[in-house]
């Protein structure tokens, strides 16, 4: 209830007297001042899913160079230069274009004449082609780290068209609005990452006589988010059913950014340039092809003949590669980047007042049991982890200040696979 005295309307919240609060706005039995309806937005929007706020996100913040995100990403990745390079300007222009896009916005809703506004700078999700364990998935969540942006990874090989079992595309964006904690407006400026996007290929370039449940219906499901659409979700994921509130989500200045093996497009690659070539001015303008990598020359009409339909392929604008890792390239993926896994075996050890020593040639030997197995980067890890299991296990029994120098000979006997 509103309190009155010497006549004066009073703020039912805060109990300032309109002569100091200003106006009030009444409502069935009380007034609320400015400053308190202001708190209560506040308030409201923290509590609410699907508020829209900027928990933690500064749109102002300066956007890094190219240069400043490769030196980052090299700080976690090994190798991949290519892919470092192309990621590294394409996410540098997706946030300009955010920061420019907002102030053609600010400048129409000033009524700034047509004649001053500027072009549409269009978005460019990126296909990243590569063999499983390469370091998309960490190429992606690196950059993600950088920008302080939500980021979500999901997995195209769940995602069904509406009606279907499985996960709606639509589950893709709950998860980015989860990962941005129900922040509406930082979710708008998220990192998707789709994996296995190759899965979703149509099975073959003229299939037609059954609808393609796990290909073509969902690449057109997918269609719909990379093009810009605002699109509902229910907050809690799962299906949508019609007592449900649903959040909005404007999926225009989301960065999708997909990840996929295609297996085997190496072959479209090589038809398609060895046809290049035949007819051409003879031998000498005949590229040295590099048959080892063939990736390096994937193109976007090979992704459609992988079985992507045209109209997806052309959302992707941004098209790179990832190079099978070497030895040289597991070997330093043991040692260098920032938390890399020998670091992170040394800490443990730390834990417990011990010196955890690595001689070269034990690693090499985890190196040699990656690459015999075919495991790759993936499988560096357990390898390590059935090495170090036993150690771990007598570690607290270790003399504090010692130091422990695990060798070859120590190394061939711990691994077991
Ligand atoms: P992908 O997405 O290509 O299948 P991931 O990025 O998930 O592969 O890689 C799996 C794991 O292998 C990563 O978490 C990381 O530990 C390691 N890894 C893979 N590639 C690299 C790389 N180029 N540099 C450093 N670590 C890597």
């Amino acid at each position: 209830m509103s309190k009155k005295t010497n006549n004066e309307e009073h703020c039912s919240f805060c109990g300032r007297p309109a002569s100091q609060a200003g106006m009030l706005l009444s409502g069935l039995d009380g007034m609320i001042c400015h400053d308190c309806a202001e708190q209560a937005t506040k308030i409201f929007q923290e509590q609410r899913p699907g508020r829209r706020g900027r928990q933690g996100y500064d749109p102002a913040a300066p956007i890094p160079a190219p240069q400043e995100i490769k030196d980052f990403l090299d700080q976690y990745v090994i190798g991949q230069e290519s892919a470092k390079r192309v990621l590294s300007v394409a996410v540098y222009n997706h946030y300009k274009r955010l920061r420019y896009n907002a102030l053609q916005h600010d400048l129409r809703e000033s009524g700034a004449p047509t004649g001053e506004l500027g072009v549409e700078i269009e978005k460019s999700n990126i296909v990243m082609v590569g063999e499983t364990g390469t370091g998309k998935t960490l190429l992606a969540r690196t950059i993600a780290r950088l920008l302080k942006v939500p980021f979500c990874i999901a997995d195209a090989t769940t995602l069904t068209e509406a009606g279907y079992v499985g996960d709606d595309v639509e589950n893709v964006l709950v998860r980015l609005l989860q990962a941005a904690d129900y922040d509406v407006e930082a979710c708008e400026r998220g990192i998707v990452f789709i994996d296995e996007i190759d899965k979703i290929a149509r099975k073959s370039e003229n299939t037609s006589i059954t609808r393609d449940v796990s290909g073509e219906g969902v690449q057109q499901a997918l269609l719909k988010l990379l093009e810009g659409a605002e699109v509902n979700v229910p907050p809690e994921g799962g299906r949508k059913h019609p007592e449900q509130k649903l959040i909005k989500i404007d999926t225009r200045n989301i960065l999708f950014i997909c990840g996929g093996a295609f297996d085997g497009i190496e072959r479209a690659i090589g038809a398609r340039l060895n046809s290049n070539v035949i007819g051409f001015k003879g031998d000498e303008t005949r590229r040295e092809l590099d048959r080892d990598n063939m990736l390096q020359y994937v193109q976007p009409m090979d992704l459609k003949k992988f079985g992507l339909i045209p109209e997806l392929v052309g959302r992707f604008p941004v098209l790179t590669y990832l190079q099978p890792l070497d030895r040289e390239a597991l070997r330093r993926i043991l040692t260098e980047p920032r938390n890399a896994l020998t670091k992170q075996y040394e800490e443990l050890f730390k834990m417990d007042g011990v010196t955890l020593e690595f001689t070269p040639e034990a690693l090499d030997l985890v190196v040699d049991r990656a690459v015999e197995y075919r495991l790759g980067a993936r499988g560096l890890r357990s390898i390590m982890e059935g090495m170090m299991t036993d150690l771990m296990f007598d570690l607290p029994r270790m003399e504090k200040g010692s130091v422990y120098r695990l060798t070859r000979e120590e190394a061939e006997k711990k691994i077991r696979l």
